[in-house]
């Protein structure tokens, strides 16, 4: 499939925020309450200079709901562990397979288990949560338990569903996008368009691009635009990516 720089630059991002992620439970960025400070790749900020990696934390929610209102839900198709996972199980391949229902339950055990261990090691590494868990300790078996079995509700049932209407992020995000921000909008004025219904199957959120990819679900994932690439020919797409503000 053809790719142009944009979905190149999306899956560097996304993968960089995979290892970020995972830098969590390996214990490279965490609270560590022991010694009453934050690790951040090596480095200690005890109590009095906390204040710079939270800083940090807040500078970088702030910038990426700030950068929506002109570029849309770059989130949700950047760095959301929800949209990788959707993009897996809504994939064209995945989507008429027959086990479908049976990837869709692997790929939710481990998201939700990665992310439950992402919230979890934050604060307590791995051996202090296992050694907690077997001595009985409720807090920890409840809180694990709660978000294993929220996470697991999120991808089996609820999927794009969640995005489209209880993810906080998006709800913040529809408030503040204008006509200024970016949208992914088709155009057909050759009638080229063959009808071959690949941007359908490839959408992560199951909308029509066609018609839908202008509305606030649409996240510019350009998964679209590489389908109608991949039917038309290299340099051909009836989808682009069009920022009002520039
Ligand atoms: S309409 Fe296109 S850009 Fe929007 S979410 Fe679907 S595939 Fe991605
Ligand atoms: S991928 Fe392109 S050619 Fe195929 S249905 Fe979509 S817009 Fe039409």
């Amino acid at each position: 499939m053809a790719k142009d720089n944009y979905s190149k630059r999306r899956r560097i991002i996304q993968t960089l925020s995979v290892l970020i992620l995972l830098s969590i439970p390996l214990r490279f960025f965490c609270v560590d309450l022991e010694n009453e400070c934050i690790r951040l790749f090596g480095i200690k900020f005890g109590l009095a200079t906390m204040f710079y990696p939270l800083f940090t934390i807040v500078a970088l929610v702030l910038f990426v709901v700030g950068i929506g209102m002109k570029k849309g839900r770059l989130f949700c198709s950047h760095l959301c562990p929800m949209h990788m996972f959707l993009e897996k199980v809504n994939s064209p391949k995945n989507r008429t397979s027959d086990s479908r229902p049976v990837k869709v339950w692997l790929w939710s055990l481990l998201f939700s288990f990665l992310l439950v261990q992402v919230i979890l090691s934050f604060f307590q590494p791995l051996d202090n949560q296992i050694r907690l868990i077997a001595s009985g300790n409720l807090p920890i078996i409840g809180i694990s338990s709660a978000l294993f079995l929220g996470f697991m509700g999120l991808f089996v049932h609820y999927q794009e569903h969640f995005c489209k209407k209880g993810c906080p992020y998006a709800l913040i995000q529809m408030l503040l996008q204008s006509d200024q921000t970016r949208t992914m909008q088709f155009a057909n004025p050759e009638k080229t368009c063959t009808n071959c219904r690949g941007c359908d199957d490839i959408c992560p959120f199951n909308l029509r691009p066609r018609f839908e990819s202008k509305t606030p679900d649409c996240t510019n994932c350009n998964l679209c635009t590489d389908a109608c690439t991949t039917e038309l020919g290299q340099g051909n797409t009836l989808f682009h990516l069009i920022d009002p503000s520039e």
